[in-house]
């Protein structure tokens, strides 16, 4: 499947010459977002043809993967569970948008306390996910694997050849893995770290044999959905001028930080960029309730 480049136009891009387009591929899917989509694609066909009846899951409230999961379930007659972090929210998860969808297409949630969750690897668990839910494939939380980074190189197409600098948000680091090992070696990659910590550059050179790649770590917003005013004007700004929505935890950051590079001059005047909007708008409803309980202003959508 091909998603189409969006050519951004701002003056701050005219005036440092600067060219940038955005492959839409939260266009991909009205609901699974870009990546999310990318990422299953061969992990349903495997779970498919292993003749496993269910893909089983885990993640937080708001997470694209879960969403993503239930829809691909659904879609591909199998069942789905998602193990949610955060026991609370087995009394309050009728109000939280992203599970209620993920509940509504089939997906049986299971709220599990942080701390059980955090050790969701330990052989304990598994042997008790087994005894529970018994024939299931399992994706790991954000959906990481080898299919999955599989799946993410079919991101860029032949067109895309043209483009100095592929930028990508990361978060477990399975989908910039794609883009680079679908890149040419004269291209380069960058990404945007939407969480702090050092662990991802291992996490992806795990998954890659090409080092024309680097992460910019300062447009973190103090970590995983984490946001800002500053972030929150940028939304709406950036959507009112460009007609493209972006989503807090992920696209916004990589998005601000390209904008924020080039006012730096961090580019050669000609360059040509390429940013993967990845997806993820399912989560600003979401977001947006908890801006709301703390007087913040609002994504609009
Ligand atoms: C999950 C997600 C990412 C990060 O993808 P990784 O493969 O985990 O690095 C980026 N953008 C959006 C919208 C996502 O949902």
């Amino acid at each position: 499947m091909r998603t189409e480049n969006q050519k951004i136009n701002l003056p701050i891009l005219e005036s440092k010459r600067i060219s940038l387009f955005i492959k839409r591929e939260d266009r991909i899917h009205p609901f699974i977002s870009g990546n999310k989509y990318r990422k299953l694609k061969y992990n349903t066909q495997k779970a498919i043809s292993e003749k496993v009846d269910t893909l089983l899951t885990f993640g937080g409230a708001y997470s694209n993967h879960i969403a993503a999961t239930a829809c691909a379930a659904q879609e591909n007659g199998l069942q789905s569970v998602g193990i949610i972090r955060g026991e609370e929210l087995a009394f309050k998860w009728r109000d939280n948008p992203t599970l209620a969808t993920a509940a509504g297409m089939g997906m049986k949630l299971k709220f599990v306390p942080r701390s059980i969750y955090k050790n969701k690897h330990t052989a304990e668990f598994s042997a008790y996910l087994k005894s529970e839910y018994n024939n299931f494939y399992l994706l790991p939380e954000g959906g990481t694997n080898d299919l999955a980074v599989k799946g993410c190189e079919e991101i860029l197409t032949g067109g895309d050849k043209d483009f100095d600098i592929i930028c990508s948000s990361v978060g477990t680091g399975g989908t910039i893995a794609g883009i680079i090992n679908a890149t040419e070696p004269e291209q380069k990659v960058f990404g945007f770290p939407a969480l702090k910590g050092g662990f991802l550059k291992e996490d992806i050179r795990k998954f890659v044999n090409k080092d024309n790649w680097e992460l910019q770590t300062d447009y973190h917003f103090g970590g995983y959905a984490k946001v800002s005013v500053e972030l929150i004007d940028f939304i709406n700004d950036f959507k009112r001028s460009t007609q493209v929505p972006l989503d807090p935890v992920y696209t916004a950051k990589m998005l601000f930080g390209i904008l924020d590079m080039v006012n730096k001059d961090s580019f050669e005047p000609g360059t040509k960029i390429l940013a993967i909007h990845t997806g993820g708008l399912q989560g600003i409803t979401g977001m947006n309730s908890k801006l709301k309980k703390k007087n913040l202003p609002l994504i609009n959508l």
